[in-house]
């Protein structure tokens, strides 16, 4: 099936002629015939969201449910997300649904792994005692992507650095890549420290972290959505004031982390599911540029993933808009055309 598509592609921001082969974008004109299924607007890779957990059952314990992740995935795409990062996920992913023709490109880390000393883990995570071993053996056995919770109760210690070190340099030598959960300022420190991969969240996020990020190459993801929709509800306590200071801190070191030359990517961590958008309207409010803010959401967080934008050969994921999202980001909310793997959804 061949399409075509003319528009203003991004982020190059030069108007186009492009056609789709099957799963796969090609500049030159076929020799089959193409309709013609976007004339004017502007063309993304789609939209991407780097950190969500679909799947997750309704009920007390925490629990994988296929059909719940199959409508969570699909949410995604209907509001043009072409691409996901699941750092942490209940269960594994249906084989049906991995390469559907419908479904969004998934990269997994598996479980949520956590070290046996932090002080109280939760029923989401995987406890473990050898989280060197552990690490390793999530990432081989999903997408090169292991997860790990580098701390959780703001009161208690984090993973220790040496641990965190040694978790990094195993997943390493593995050929795989290590997102790391933190929301203390001593967590984020100690994974910043280890070179960790991408650092998800960073409340709290000392100042120093900035740098060491930028030198050993870890994007950030600090899920503005989900801190955003939290913070009307948080009461005024210890633990309160503490979290809404880190809050504070985490907004700033957004723009700080990106005047370093850290990548900064989109990430929702939350419901409802296919929210990216506002993601990036949160990352602006933060003080990133607005079209660096919709690569977070697009291009940029392609490269992250392994995969091409609109390029020559890459896979036919198009999302047009009838304004330019790096002038108008909201209108990220309305693609008026979403094609995946080179089949119109929209
Ligand atoms: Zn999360």
């Amino acid at each position: 099936m061949a399409f075509h598509l003319r528009g203003t592609v991004l982020p190059d921001g030069v108007v186009r002629d492009l056609w789709t082969l099957g799963d796969s974008i090609t500049f030159q004109r076929p020799s089959v015939p193409a309709d013609t299924v976007a004339d004017g607007g502007f063309l993304l890779p789609g939209l991407v969201d780097v950190h969500t957990h679909p799947g997750g059952a309704a009920g007390d314990e925490p629990a994988f449910d296929p059909e719940v992740f199959a409508a969570q995935i699909t949410a995604h795409r209907d509001a043009g997300v072409t691409a996901l990062r699941f750092p942490g996920l209940l269960g594994e992913i249906p084989g049906e649904l991995r390469e559907a023709p419908g479904s969004p490109r998934m990269i997994t880390a598996g479980r949520w792994l956590a070290w046996v000393g932090l002080s109280r883990s939760a029923a989401f995570h995987t406890v473990t005692d050898d989280l060197v071993a552990s690490a390793v053996a999530e990432a081989k056995a999903h997408d090169g992507w292991c997860k790990l919770m580098g701390d959780w109760d703001f009161e208690a210690p984090p993973v220790p650095y040496e641990l965190l070190r040694a978790v990094v340099e195993g997943v390493h030598a593995a050929g795989g890549r290590v997102a790391a959960h933190c929301q203390s300022a001593a967590g984020v420190l100690g994974a910043a420290r280890a070179g960790v991969d991408s650092i998800e969240h960073g409340m709290g996020m000392p100042q120093e972290c900035v740098d060491l990020m930028a030198g050993h190459g870890t994007s950030y993801v600090p899920t503005l959505t989900a801190f955003a929709r939290s913070a009307p509800r948080i009461e005024d306590t210890a633990r309160g004031r503490l979290w809404n200071e880190g809050h504070r801190t985490m907004i700033r070191r957004v723009r700080e982390a990106y005047d370093a030359g850290v990548t900064v990517l989109a990430g929702t961590d939350s419901a409802p599911h296919g929210n990216v958008a506002a993601e990036v309207l949160h990352l602006i409010d933060a003080g990133l540029p607005s079209g660096t803010a919709v690569g977070a959401a697009s291009w940029t967080a392609r490269a992250f993933l392994g995969l091409p934008a609109l390029a020559e050969g890459a896979p036919a994921d198009i999302t047009v808009y009838d304004a330019d999202p790096r002038e108008e980001p909201a209108i990220l909310h309305h693609p008026r055309r979403i094609m995946l793997r080179g089949r119109i959804i929209r």
